[in-house]
């Protein structure tokens, strides 16, 4: 690990005044929440940020229900999120998609803002040895024609496949989050499905924040029907992988037919990854093992499989079709659990 310095301020307007965006040699300094991605990339020198600033002592670690929105602080850690009630009752598919997430030594110190924020697990952007878009602008993207297996199908470019790792934004961008930043001069809202950028021409711009913009929270809308949402997860392993595909769901259903849908898609995209040409076309129709499957062709409209990947055009398909049943069978099997 390349050596750096280190802060912990204690308020928000010093944390975003230390961050040093400009640093030495033009390389910026970074936020460091729980750490989990970040200390990770250093020791693999991935990126070499010449100062730390650690953001333990913000606060930013509380959720409340704020009249009909839910306010996620952004320093909450993935367990307590998975665990509260607002999430676990109220809107499943957000717990769930943590609780399928990393391990619980990892859930306990990794946080929501460091979550949403994570990279890439792109084998050639990880090893710092092998042409990548995303770490060094302009050498080439080896994935395109390489091991390819885990990587994106959805939001592609000739520049970069590398698919986006995380969960829990899969759900979070079913609910119309709202992203709440704060600069030193200046806090802004910005629309979660806003926040990451297509690697298109700049895979090595991975979001619309500034280098010096620190997340503090998330705004979210949960209505009353997201009880009736899961995610579903397929990984090479039941635990402790990321996934190959998956899908968030949540229904609001007038016995058999839906009358909204929201539908996003996992581990097979480069972003998180709403599908809304799917939310379109259920609504209003009988939830059918037809129509589901029909929903997960759709979903991968436009999908370009690679020499090792091409399977999760099918796998997705069948991931989107499954969630869709399960989650339309939820009022007709009541767990018990006090969710319906
Ligand atoms: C072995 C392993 C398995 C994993 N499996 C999964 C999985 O299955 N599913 C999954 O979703 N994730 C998985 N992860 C990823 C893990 O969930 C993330 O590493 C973690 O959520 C990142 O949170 P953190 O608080 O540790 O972030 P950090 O590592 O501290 O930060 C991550 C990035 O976000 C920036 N950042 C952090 N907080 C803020 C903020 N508030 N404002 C602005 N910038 C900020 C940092 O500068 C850094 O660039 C896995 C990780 C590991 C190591």
């Amino acid at each position: 690990m390349i050596p750096f310095t280190y802060n912990a301020p204690g308020s928000i307007d010093e944390a975003v005044a230390t961050v040093d965006p400009m640093g030495p040699a033009g390389q910026g300094g970074a936020f460091l929440a729980g750490g989990t991605t970040m200390l990770d990339l250093m020791k693999l020198t991935v990126v070499s940020p010449p100062s730390l600033t650690d953001i333990q002592k913000l606060g930013l670690d509380e959720i409340v229900q704020e009249g009909d929105q839910v306010h996620l602080g952004a320093r909450v850690t993935m367990a307590q999120a998975a665990e509260h009630p607002l999430l676990r009752d109220g809107a499943p598919v957000l717990s769930e998609a943590l609780w399928k997430a990393a391990s619980p030594q990892l859930r306990n110190v990794a946080t929501l803002g460091g979550n949403v924020l994570q990279r890439t697990r792109c084998p050639y952007f990880r090893d710092n040895v092998s042409p990548c878009n995303k770490r060094e602008p302009g050498s080439g993207c080896a994935a395109i024609g390489g091991i390819n297996r885990l990587l994106a199908v959805l939001g592609t470019s000739e520049n970069c496949i590398a698919s986006y790792a995380g969960d829990f934004a899969n759900a979070l961008i079913l609910f119309d989050a709202v992203v709440e930043t704060e600069r030193p001069d200046g806090g802004r809202d910005i629309a979660f499905d806003a926040l990451h950028l297509l690697p298109q021409d700049h895979p090595e711009r991975e979001t619309v924040l500034e280098d010096d913009e620190l997340i503090t929270g998330f705004r979210l809308t949960v209505p009353e029907w997201a009880r009736r949402s899961r995610y579903i997860k397929v990984r090479d392993r039941e635990s402790y992988a990321f996934a190959l595909t998956s899908a968030a769901v949540a229904l609001d259903m007038d016995g058999d037919t839906v009358r909204e849908a929201r539908v996003a898609v996992g581990g097979a995209a480069t972003v998180p990854w709403r599908a809304e040409a799917v939310e379109d076309f259920l609504a209003g129709q009988a939830l059918t093992e037809e129509v589901a499957m029909e929903a997960g062709r759709i979903a991968f409209e436009g999908a370009q499989g690679y020499e090792h990947n091409a399977f999760k055009i099918p796998l997705g398909q069948r991931t989107v079709a499954k969630a869709l049943l399960d989650v339309a069978a939820i009022d007709q099997t009541p767990t018990g659990g006090g969710s319906e």
